[in-house]
């Protein structure tokens, strides 16, 4: 069954999920208080309201107790961030995630009841700065504290097989998928090797990703 958003705040932040969320086929209700952000997203977005949500009625009235996910990205506005999520945990939705401004913002909403926070700059910039620390590393992904999925350049053929390598005992990763040269993704079996230009996708710690980086390199 199709899933259905409610994305709310549509600045940068919130147009990109709501269109996105699109663009993957998913139900979406995207909704800010200003007009022109509504038509600004509309010929992309299939249904729009222009709405406030600190407002528990206007909620009601949209529907979002029925919402499988309810995406609040107000960000600047915290006394609005604030009452729209309040509301939110008031009609029972399930799933609240919240891009917030600032770090000290995040347990305020984790307090009132999200049950995602995420602050885009931050993610971006740890993103960012893991990248460019090595030429191989090309793509970097916090998935928990201290956790990342990262893709890795293989810069040299490596004899031994997976199994051998034991590389979650000898240096505490996971290789969950390689590309081929030809971007072709495969999951790995533990007879598969290495190879030279191929592309590791690893998770793992920080400090691990940086060890593995540094032997297939
Ligand atoms: P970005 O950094 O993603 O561009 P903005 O702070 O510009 O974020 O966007 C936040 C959006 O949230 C704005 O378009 C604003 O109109 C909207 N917004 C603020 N308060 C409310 C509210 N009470 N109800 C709905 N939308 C709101």
């Amino acid at each position: 069954m199709k899933k259905s958003f409610m994305v709310i705040g549509l600045g940068r932040f919130g147009s990109n999920i709501a269109k996105t969320l699109v663009s993957m086929n998913c139900d979406v209700l995207a909704v800010d208080i200003n007009e022109d952000c509504v038509s600004a997203i509309s010929s992309y977005v299939p249904h729009c309201v222009i709405a406030d949500t600190t407002k528990e009625r206007v909620l009601v009235e949209l529907g979002a107790k029925s919402m499988d996910h309810v995406v609040v990205a107000i960000g600047a506005n915290l006394q609005a961030s604030i009452l729209t999520i309040v509301n939110l945990k008031h009609l029972g939705v399930n799933n609240i995630t919240v891009r917030a401004d600032q770090e000290s913002h995040k347990e305020v909403y984790l307090t009132l009841g999200a049950t995602d926070v995420i602050i885009p700059e931050e993610s971006a910039a740890v993103s960012l700065a893991n990248q460019i620390i090595s030429d191989s590393i090309l793509d970097y992904h916090e998935v928990a504290s201290g956790y990342a999925l990262a893709k890795i350049n293989i810069g040299r053929s490596i004899n031994e097989n997976l199994i051998e390598l034991d590389l979650r005992n000898n240096y505490g990763i996971n290789i969950v998928g390689l590309i081929k040269e030809n971007g072709e993704f495969y999951i790995p079996r533990g007879t598969d090797k290495l190879q030279e230009n191929e592309i590791a996708v690893v998770v793992g710690t920080r400090k691990n990703i940086k060890k593995i980086d540094e032997f297939l390199n």
